[in-house]
């Protein structure tokens, strides 16, 4: 119970405005940010990788095209097939470098650089052209003499009948050196990613958060949670069970709060009640005793003294037997059995007709036969001798008391005094007594109908009155049976 106390009070201690649901969205921000930058990153690297590639292609075919355009351009009258025959070519193609080899790869002339190696049938593009069919061929690499990446066209000419090479080449901006080129604008993009992802999180929290702090608020306040999101109405169906859960646990509390208080109340105003009817009689006893012992009282005084010490010391002891008796039915866990209601009421009748005599009262016998309950003879006998013996004690003289019996009931009914209507629900309650100044006597503590309530409980039988004032009063139990 205290677990449940607690885990109410934590739940109830989530104050969506505080700091706990603050926390809650900072973190999920974070890591919103988080994930948006890290995938746009990713997609950013892989475009930026995939588009650099694609561009380097488009280039590289644009450059073979215009070298193949260059090689177009070249004039056998117009250049001698040597260095100054290559320089000038290379001047009317904007600086392209140019070579010049005879048909074996021999180099006869070169645009770029002096002192080359002579023989260039190993370069790809020149073995290329000197063995196919169409005397063509490509080639990018690294230039060995240049030191830098370049594109390379071969295209076999024939002059004059013999057939020599010219290659034209021109430096190509490397994929790499094309990706560091794009890294400024990269960056920008970075930026511009960063914002967005910033709008985009922020926006995202928004519209997730939002309506879970909406549901968080209202569950906080106890209510039942509704949302229009069917992505949270599982999230809702857990609050509002938990908030259930949580009112069934503190009414349970309560519940057992006011049990607790009840039994407790019940217990101090029990000894009250005894101390209460105990005082009377000890009051009595002290009295008489200090009488006596002083010598002072005459024979006859000493002789009534002793029979009041006597009679309160009886009242006394028969105190204690009823409490102990009306203790003892809770504590009682005997099983019950098949007890002769019929017999016993009979018996019971014969038991107290010397008390009715003594007032007139005459006894009428409406007992069925052989009408057999589930109890215990002891019970059985106190239940039948308490409604009985009220009915003779709250009589008038010449009265009747009528005991009637069924497999349905039992109704013990009288012509007696009668029961004032605001006290109808009292008589069962311990130690009430109509007339007080009539406490004690013959017994009447206010707890027979007690126990008569008690035994029936335990049955499961229901006990009740019904009385009017001065002209008498039926108690009815009732077995349950139809
Ligand atoms: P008691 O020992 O005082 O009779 P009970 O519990 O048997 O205690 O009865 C409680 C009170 O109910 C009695 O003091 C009396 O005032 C009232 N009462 C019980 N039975 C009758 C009855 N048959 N007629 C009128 N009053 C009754």
């Amino acid at each position: 119970m205290e677990a449940a106390i607690h885990e109410c009070m934590a739940f109830n201690s989530c104050n969506p405005t505080g700091c706990n649901s603050f926390i809650i969205i900072v973190t999920m921000r974070k890591r919103i940010l988080l994930i948006s930058l890290l995938v746009t990153t990713i997609a950013i690297i892989i475009y930026s990788l995939v588009s650099t590639q694609l561009y380097y292609n488009i280039a590289l075919e644009d450059r073979a095209h215009s070298l193949e355009v260059y090689v177009n351009m070249f004039d056998e009258g117009a250049y001698p097939l040597d260095d100054e025959g290559a320089k000038a070519f290379s001047d009317e193609l904007n600086g392209a470098r140019v070579t010049f080899m005879d048909g074996e790869g021999n180099v006869l002339g070169e645009s770029e650089a002096e002192n080359i190696e002579t023989d260039h049938s190993d370069r790809e593009e020149v073995r290329e052209a000197i063995g196919s069919d169409s005397g063509e061929g490509f080639a990018v690499r690294a230039s060995d003499t240049l030191s830098q990446e370049m594109m390379y066209y071969c295209r076999a000419v024939e002059v004059d009948g013999t057939v020599y090479l010219v290659r034209v080449a021109e430096f190509l901006q490397s994929q790499w050196s094309m990706y560091v080129r794009l890294l400024p604008s990269l960056a920008a993009y970075f930026i511009i990613d960063i914002l967005g992802c910033l709008v985009f999180t922020f926006i995202a929290t928004y519209f997730i958060m939002h309506p879970v702090e909406e549901l968080t608020r209202e569950a906080a306040a106890g209510g039942t949670v509704k949302t229009r999101y069917h992505e949270l109405s599982t999230l809702a169906d857990i609050l509002n069970e938990r908030n259930r859960n949580i009112e069934w646990k503190m009414s349970e509390v309560e519940e057992e709060k006011k049990l607790v208080e009840r039994a407790q109340n019940s217990k101090n105003e029990f000894i009250a009640n005894i101390t209460h009817e105990m005082n009377t009689p000890l009051t009595s006893i002290k009295g008489y005793a200090e009488l006596l012992s002083s010598g002072m009282l005459n024979e006859e005084q000493t002789k009534l003294a002793v029979k009041t010490i006597s009679s309160q010391t009886e009242r006394l002891t028969n105190l204690i037997a009823c409490i102990i008796n009306y203790n003892e039915i809770d504590d009682d866990t005997l099983p019950p059995y098949d007890v002769d209601l019929s017999k016993l009421a009979r018996e019971m009748l014969a038991v107290v007709k010397p008390e009715a005599d003594k007032s007139g009262i005459a006894l009428i016998d409406e007992i069925d036969d052989n009408v057999i309950v589930q109890s215990r003879h002891e019970l059985m006998t106190q239940l039948l001798g308490n409604l009985i013996r009220n009915a003779i004690r709250y009589n008038k003289k010449g009265g009747t008391v009528t005991v009637e019996l069924n497999y349905k009931r039992l109704v013990v009914s009288d012509t007696g005094i009668g029961i004032a209507p605001e006290n109808m629900d009292k008589v069962f309650s311990r130690f009430f007594t109509v007339d007080k100044s009539h406490s004690g006597k013959n017994g009447g503590f206010g707890l027979g109908l007690a126990v008569c309530r008690k035994i029936c409980h335990r049955s499961g039988w229901r006990i009740s009155v019904q009385s009017e004032l001065g002209k008498g009063s039926t108690f009815t139990v009732d077995f349950g049976l139809r």
